[in-house]
């Protein structure tokens, strides 16, 4: 049997989940198909930068309700152990995916939304609609928004040229039990990768590391990993030793690509991660999938009142918008790695924010936008 729907989106990330929960509030007909079931917990860093809260209470939602760890500080450590810290320009909040997709879920389901739990494997367009296949069933829909992640098989059948190219990162992840100010986040650099640690609700640590895969193979477990890589860094080494894990074992995610993406392909509209995905060092990857949803929605919403006038008006506005807004921070992101993973050019960076620990606060703004508000 065939289901219809006017707008079909693919993935309930946090991308998905938002745009959801915004075509809802503005009257329109939406569906969201989620491969897994909430709650659950994924690979992040899970530091959420304020710029998302006048959208999120423009939602309705209530963060403040699910007590995230509130912060306002950045320490950053180089791999020689020198360190510096700064306050976040805008600050940000701490809060496990496990929670937040969850309480949005949850929200869907009290305003009715439709939410499917299958997975997508096939999506076709022709005769200006869409037909897409999944393991238990087959729907038609006028409108697709693509937020299903970073990497899914659903690329490889669009044949995306990213999905193509071999990616080297792996990333790890655990929730632990430790001592360390609720109010900062602190991105120590090591050997071949950076980790990110914060604490999230109910006092519980994020300890969040992105590796280099070919480094990672050279040794005979994480542990080990960690013990001849991580350790090397004294800061991550006094964490590490300090804290003791809630998880039985670390989450671990692998080809992880930064390669440029397509906002829009094969008329689908893509959002969050499925767009492009930035650098986890400059931890706004939430941020930017969160703002994508709404303007995604807010260009379906104009669509459907006439105010833009075709499929092909739709598109060209939401490149021209995705472009303005993230396509520099994501240039950023990379240009941070790549000095990052210099030794070289980290310590000269490292001893010339040092000096100007101003610099500092402008490549966070660089990787940030501003707080995000509602026109209509
Ligand atoms: C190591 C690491 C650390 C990070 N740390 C931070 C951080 O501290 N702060 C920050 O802001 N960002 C961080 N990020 C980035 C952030 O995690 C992402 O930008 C964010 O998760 C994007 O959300 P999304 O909704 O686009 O994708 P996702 O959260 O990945 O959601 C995609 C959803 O689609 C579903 N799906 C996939 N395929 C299908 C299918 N075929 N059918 C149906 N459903 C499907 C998946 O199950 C999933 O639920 C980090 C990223 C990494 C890799």
């Amino acid at each position: 049997m065939q289901a219809e729907t006017e707008i079909l989106i693919i993935g309930g990330g946090l991308a998905g989940l938002t745009a959801a929960l915004h075509l809802n509030k503005v009257g329109l007909n939406v569906t969201l198909i989620e491969k897994d079931t909430y709650p659950h917990h994924k690979v992040c860093g899970e530091y959420i930068s304020n710029e998302v809260l006048p959208y999120f209470e423009w939602l309705g939602l209530d963060i403040e309700n699910l007590a995230p760890a509130l912060i306002s500080n950045l320490l950053f450590t180089s791999l020689s152990g020198k360190s510096i810290q700064t306050k976040l320009p805008l600050g940000g909040f701490g809060l496990s995916r496990y929670t937040i997709d969850h309480y949005l879920y949850t929200e869907l389901i009290r305003r009715n939304v439709n939410v499917i739990h299958d997975r997508v494997v096939e999506i076709n367009f022709a005769n200006n609609q869409f037909t897409v296949v999944t393991a238990k069933n087959t729907f038609v829909a006028t409108y697709i928004i693509g937020a299903y992640g970073k990497r899914s098989s659903i690329d490889i059948k669009l044949n995306r040229s990213f999905i193509n190219k071999r990616s080297p990162y792996l990333a790890v992840k655990a929730h632990y039990k430790a001592d360390f100010p609720n109010n900062q986040v602190s991105l120590h650099n090591f050997e071949g990768g950076y980790c990110g640690v914060s604490k999230v609700e109910n006092d519980r640590l994020n300890i969040c590391y992105l590796a280099n895969y070919e480094r990672f193979k050279k040794h005979k477990n994480l542990l080990a990993f960690q013990e001849n890589v991580l350790y090397k860094n004294r800061h991550l080494k006094a964490i590490f030793e300090s804290a003791s894990s809630l998880f039985d074992i670390p989450l671990t995610i692998s080809q992880i690509s930064f390669e440029t993406k397509e906002p829009v392909y094969n008329h689908i509209l893509m959002i969050g991660d499925t767009a492009g995905l930035i650098h986890p060092l400059c931890g706004n990857g939430m941020a930017m999938a969160i703002h994508s949803a709404k303007i995604v929605s807010e260009l379906l919403h104009q669509r459907r009142e006439g105010k833009i006038i075709s499929r092909v008006a739709l598109e060209e506005s939401y490149t021209l918008h995705w472009n303005k807004e993230f396509k520099n921070r994501l240039k950023m992101g990379r240009i941070l790695s790549a000095l990052l993973r210099n030794h070289k050019l980290e310590s000269l960076a490292m001893n010339a924010l040092t000096k100007m620990p101003f610099l500092l606060r402008k490549i966070i703004k660089q990787t940030h936008g501003k707080p995000i508000t509602i026109s209509s």
